[in-house]
């Protein structure tokens, strides 16, 4: 094991969006300097970071000269290009290693790397002329899923075909991308593990979560997830084992479909905290921010015990449609908790914060979070 970054180091953030100012907070209590790089300039890392950088990705002199006045690099965005984190590890480690984000960038490269290793999944095949995508159909069968390869998330960049005839415009609408095309799993929930892996392999999870979506977009999480127990253990095992083929080191996030007969399929990974496991910022002895700061330093994971049973709304940008939200009435229950990113323009579907509530059951979390969120178009 490497030595650990202590505490007045300075850790360095590729990207300067909510998942990094959240671990910039966590960062900062525990004594940390954080510096953050990213395109963009007054961004939520930021304006809690000790530094911003405000250069384009491919920046490799800009890289360069940021990777030198860290002493650890990690990514609260993982759609940075392989250039860049090979620029930074030349100076500074960079943790999750260069190749995992590589993997986890585009789907194929993902979804081959995990039926490589046998973990559960939809059937999905390559598409790179309409000839793949019409030889793909027949053999997984209507309806299918079909996604551009990289570069997606939040379901941008997807087709649901549920009928021949809707082959063609949807293959046109890749506009020449590689796309992967999936079955469409009829599943009964979508739930997620975020965990944490330390550097001598050791490993901590949230249990799992329970996640709606609506438009494609994470809406309300809740933990623990109304999931039986054994469903519960084989979720986390996968999630586990996961990291263990990638030897991960921080927080990650493996998302899965789960099937009314218990079946998991993992849909996704992410290769950093995620927004199923904010709801951790509030309710746990260690957040899943804490766990990556600890994790790429070289600290000892911390408890990932849940003081009670919690739940997180989003704060999407259509929530100041009608204006300022009203806070106050948000706030009236003292148990509400808000957290506002520092974005200064909520366009719809935007992550502009979220709240987060605890309670003696998940279900009771969910409607204070619900309750509160609706509150906030009341004038
Ligand atoms: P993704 O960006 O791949 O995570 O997809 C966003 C959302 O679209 C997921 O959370 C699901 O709600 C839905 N979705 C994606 N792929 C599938 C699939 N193969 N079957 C059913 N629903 C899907």
């Amino acid at each position: 094991m490497t030595k650990a970054i202590l505490p007045n180091s300075t850790i360095g953030i590729f990207g300067s969006g909510q998942l990094g100012r959240m671990a910039a907070i966590e960062a900062r209590k525990l004594g940390y300097r954080v510096h953050t790089f990213s395109p963009g300039r007054d961004t939520p890392t930021g304006q809690v970071a000790d530094a911003e950088t405000t250069a384009a990705y491919d920046d490799l002199f800009e890289v360069r000269t940021f990777a030198q006045t860290v002493d650890v690099v990690t990514f609260e965005f993982e759609n940075v290009p392989s250039a860049t984190i090979e620029a930074a590890a030349e100076f500074v480690p960079v943790y999750p290693r260069g190749e995992i984000l590589h993997t986890t960038q585009n789907r194929l490269r993902e979804k081959t790397f995990l039926a490589k290793n046998g973990f559960p999944l939809a059937g999905f095949r390559r598409v790179r002329t309409v000839e793949d995508l019409f030889k793909g159909v027949e053999e997984l069968g209507l309806p299918v899923v079909l996604k551009t390869a990289g570069f997606g998330y939040d379901g941008k960049g997807q087709a649901k075909i549920t009928a021949n005839g809707e082959i063609e415009a949807a293959f046109d609408a890749l506009n020449g991308e590689e796309a992967v095309l999936e079955q469409f799993v009829a599943f009964e929930k979508e739930v997620s593990v975020v965990c944490v892996r330390g550097q001598a392999g050791e490993f901590a999870h949230y249990g799992v979560i329970e996640n709606d979506h609506a438009n494609h977009i994470l809406d309300v999480s809740f933990a623990p997830a109304a999931v039986e127990d054994a469903v519960a253990e084989h979720a986390i095992e996968i999630a586990r084992a996961i990291g263990e083929a990638f030897e991960y080191v921080g927080t990650y996030c493996v998302e899965f479909f789960l099937e009314g007969n218990g079946t998991l399929r993992v849909n996704e990974i992410a290769p950093r905290p995620h927004n199923s496991g904010h709801l951790t910022f509030d309710a746990c002895v260690t957040s899943q921010f804490e766990q990556q700061i600890r994790a790429v330093c070289g600290l000892p994971l911390g408890s990932p015990e849940y003081l009670r049973p919690a739940a997180m709304a989003n704060l999407l940008g259509d929530v100041w449609e009608a204006g300022e939200p009203n806070w106050a009435a948000a706030l009236e229950d003292p148990g509400i908790k808000l957290h506002l990113y520092g974005k200064s323009d909520p366009r719809p579907g935007r992550k502009m914060g979220h709240i987060a509530a605890l309670a003696d059951t998940p279900q009771r979390a969910v409607e204070l979070v619900r309750t509160a969120r609706r509150k906030l178009q009341h004038s």
